[in-house]
């Protein structure tokens, strides 16, 4: 059963539509690169489509009937889109769920240090890194401080041209002996990513003034208008600087931070913008917080989701507690994210068999997990049918894979979460080759092929 290369069904306007997706979503990962920058991108695009916030309608106390779009932002960091379906929302909704943090690199609460006349960050890396992968690479700094009149001051250095990158050092191969002795996990420590942000003293007449640190807190004043002690409630994020570029003499990948998981979030997003009057209610919701086990008032565990679906049924005329827990239950989802691509420089990790590959498509995984499908969201396989039913009617390419072989380690998503609704739920996703690196890789047709799966769900 080895799947076609969706690349062989693609006609000149088909590679059209393939690489025009991929220039948007290039753009998209280029400018967000937190979750915060996401749900505001996210926010502005669905108004754009026609999407009002559902505070509005709440407040203005307007009823929702089908058709109607809304959405609502969770602390900036969470974000759910509904197209209420011409059905009672009671009979269920088809959900599309992925997640919008990804591994990077966080500033400790007090982070800004001078060491040898040198300023430097300590940070505390946020999801699983190989924190050698982080040294030598030109970072950018996203993210906010808030500060105690209210305010909040949205950072972004080493995005722009002409803008300054940041970084952390490695140990030169000359004096690496020692270093590389060391297992691939303790090469770099965790302590040791410290990001190396200014080398000029400060111009005082005091000597005592006159340091690096003083400077840079002068430059933050300057610039910000913030104190040294703003950093205690703030949240920077350090991450690859750069934007997301093609890959491959064909240009047919696309090499950029963050594939997991905005990849799925924003063909999502793309599919359920493209939903008019659904039968069902549609609905996209983009999370935070997966990488470090979906925890959190903004991760899927929140019960924000729940709550919001309850606010939209008020307002469509529709709630009682039995009727929001009929909708859960009755409610089908995608619940995306990325798969492991088979590469070539490791292939004995993987069982070729049951394995993504770029090029075959959207792919779906019946299960995940580690070891014996440990906290693994196993679909039904009367679901499993279903999906492949839509799939093929509307002309998806799709492939079905594990992460890797058994036994060789494993990952879970949101979906056992969801499935907790007692609703239908399988993963299903894009393969990324180079998975929670500075720089991921993910195929074009992928990223089509699993916006037209994506559209297809919803419509079902
Ligand atoms: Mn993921
Ligand atoms: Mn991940």
């Amino acid at each position: 059963m080895e799947a076609k290369l969706a690349w062989e069904n693609y006609d000149d306007a088909k590679m059209e539509e393939v690489f025009a997706l991929s220039e948007r979503y290039k753009k998209f990962i280029s400018d967000c690169k937190t979750e915060r920058e996401c749900v505001r991108e996210t926010a502005r695009i669905a108004r754009e489509a026609g999407y009002r916030d559902l505070n509005e309608v709440i407040e203005a106390g307007e009823t929702l009937k089908s058709g109607d779009k809304v959405y609502a932002i969770n602390m900036e960091k969470n974000i759910v889109l509904f197209c209420i379906g011409k059905q009672p929302i009671e009979k269920g909704m088809n959900i599309l769920g992925a997640h919008i943090d990804s591994p990077r690199i966080d500033l400790k609460q007090n982070p800004l240090y001078e060491d040898s006349s040198l300023a430097l960050l300590d940070t505390h890396y946020y999801g699983g890194i190989k924190k050698y992968q982080w040294v030598s690479q030109p970072l950018a700094i996203h993210g906010v401080v808030a500060k105690k009149d209210g305010s909040v001051v949205e950072i972004v250095i080493g995005e722009k041209e002409d803008d300054p990158v940041i970084g952390i050092s490695d140990l030169l191969i000359h004096l690496a002996q020692d270093q590389l002795q060391k297992t691939g996990a303790k090469v770099v420590e965790g302590e040791d990513l410290n990001v190396l942000v200014g080398s000029i003293p400060l111009k005082a007449e005091d000597e005592k003034e006159r340091t690096v640190k003083a400077n840079i807190l002068r430059l933050l004043k300057e610039l910000y208008d913030i104190e040294e002690e703003d950093f205690l409630s703030a949240e920077l994020e350090v991450v690859p600087a750069g934007k997301a570029r093609d890959y491959g003499f064909d240009r047919s990948m696309i090499m950029g931070y963050g594939h997991d998981d905005r990849v799925c979030a924003y063909t999502s997003l793309e599919a359920m913008l493209q939903v008019e009057h659904p039968e069902r209610t549609s609905v996209c919701i983009l999370v935070d917080k997966e990488e470090i086990g979906s925890v959190g008032a903004t991760g899927m565990c929140s019960r924000f989701f729940e709550n919001t679906v309850a606010e939209v049924m008020e307002c469509a005329g529709e709630y009682s507690e039995l009727k929001l827990r009929r909708a859960l239950t009755n409610s089908k989802m995608l619940s995306s994210d990325v798969s492991a691509a088979f590469d070539p420089n490791y292939p004995g990790v993987f069982e070729k068999k049951n394995t993504a590959f770029f090029g075959r498509g959207f792919v779906f995984n019946k299960y995940t997990g580690a070891r014996g499908k440990s906290s693994s969201n196993d679909a039904n396989a009367e679901y499993m049918a279903e999906i492949r039913a839509i799939m093929e009617k509307d002309g998806v390419c799709f492939q079905t894979a594990e992460l890797g072989k058994v036994d060789q380690g494993g990952g879970g998503t949101i979906a056992y979460i969801m499935a907790n609704y007692n609703m239908q739920v399988i993963d299903a996703g894009i393969a990324v080759q180079n998975m929670h690196a500075p720089w991921e890789v993910v195929s074009k047709a992928d990223v089509y092929e699993a916006m037209v799966g994506y559209r297809a769900f919803l419509k079902a």
